[in-house]
């Protein structure tokens, strides 16, 4: 099997002002790109069988050592920047719902709490990762960060939204001024994916 960059679901420019083109273009056909052809070709080097990077990933304990650490980091690259694209929809094109608003206060004290809390694990994650809603194990709602490309579904976890806080990610628009992206970052968040992905995970 072999894996393709997916194209975005929006216009290059459609998240500006707050993501901008040029970061997009880069992070899309550079850094996304080089991970999928990485992953093809750890794959083809391993030998691997492969029906879907989701089995993939949730089985990479499986791969043999030698060849392990590559689709971690190259199979997690292309499956978290599949996931990063999809968790994005162009400014208030797409509100969180009474729903998802309500599965939130479940866990939280408010939806405003929620996203403090999730904006303090992106901000205070230590170089390259990301910060993720999951659900996990006993279908509750949580917070987590992974480091570099690990990710949730090897930890056992269905994610559910992601923010990319690898400097790639941000540098070119906010420098180091991650706080920037993170606020930026909630005005792209395409809550009805979130809520899809939240249904599945819970019908499962
Ligand atoms: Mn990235």
């Amino acid at each position: 099997m072999t894996f393709k960059l997916p194209t975005l679901p929006f216009a290059n420019n459609a998240l500006e002002p707050w993501y901008d083109e040029n970061t997009v273009i880069i992070h899309h056909t550079k850094h996304h790109q080089a991970y999928t052809d990485n992953l093809n070709k750890a794959i083809e080097e391993a030998k691997l069988e492969v029906n879907s990077i989701e089995d993939l990933l949730i089985n990479v304990n499986d791969v043999d050592p030698q060849f392990r650490t590559r689709i971690i980091n190259h199979g997690g690259g292309y499956y978290n920047h599949n996931f990063f694209w999809e968790s994005l929809a162009p400014n208030a094109s797409s509100k969180a719902s009474e729903t998802l608003i309500a599965a939130i206060e479940k866990k939280w004290a408010s939806f405003d709490a929620f996203k403090e809390e999730f904006s303090a694990k992106a901000l205070g994650h230590f170089g390259s990762g990301w910060a993720w809603l999951v659900l996990n194990k006993d279908k509750e709602l949580e917070i987590i960060d992974t480091h570099d490309q690990v990710c949730p579904l090897t930890l056992g976890y269905q994610p559910l939204l992601t923010i990319d806080v690898w400097e790639h990610a941000y540098y070119i628009k906010y420098q180091n001024r991650r706080a920037e992206w993170i606020s930026a970052f909630w005005n792209l968040v395409n809550y009805e994916r979130v809520e899809e992905r939240l249904n599945t995970a819970l019908s499962k």
